[in-house]
């Protein structure tokens, strides 16, 4: 079961001009940005309320943002839901048929474990699956 939206992903050209505009929009700052190397993204969050919003650029032309945005522009790329296990969640929607894009779940922004569903299996809408990383320390 998915707890609740934990945040919506947009796709933009120019992080800079749109975290701006979105610091305007929803009258508050972003409070983190960051890099994710491996998906050659670039990401900045804003909260608002209980809610958060996350700007996606790409770094370069291997990015999954850099292509969406040359085939559809700017705008809403993804839903992320927060789960509390994402292996029994990647585990339950593959018996129920859906294509997952990765067959393990992997480290995403914001200290996440996540996943994501493929928009042909949702109605064209990407899902994202995400979990907290909670860090054992060992003693
Ligand atoms: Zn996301």
């Amino acid at each position: 079961m998915f707890e609740k939206i934990e945040h919506i992903g947009i796709a933009v050209r120019n992080l800079d001009q749109a975290e701006s505009l979105y610091e305007t929009l929803l009258g508050t700052a972003s409070y983190k940005r960051e890099t994710v190397a491996s998906e050659h993204v670039i990401t900045s969050f804003f909260g608002t309320g209980p809610n958060k919003i996350e700007l996606l650029a790409a770094t370069d032309e291997m990015s999954a943002i850099y292509k969406f945005i040359e085939k559809k522009g700017e705008g809403i790329h993804h839903i992320a839901f927060a789960v509390e296990d994402i292996y029994s969640e990647m585990q339950r929607l593959k018996n129920e048929g859906f294509t997952l894009l990765n067959e393990e779940p992997k480290r995403g922004a914001d200290n996440k474990l996540v996943c994501f569903v493929h928009p042909k299996s949702a109605n064209g809408v990407l899902i994202e699956l995400c979990q907290e990383i909670i860090e054992v320390s060992e003693e």
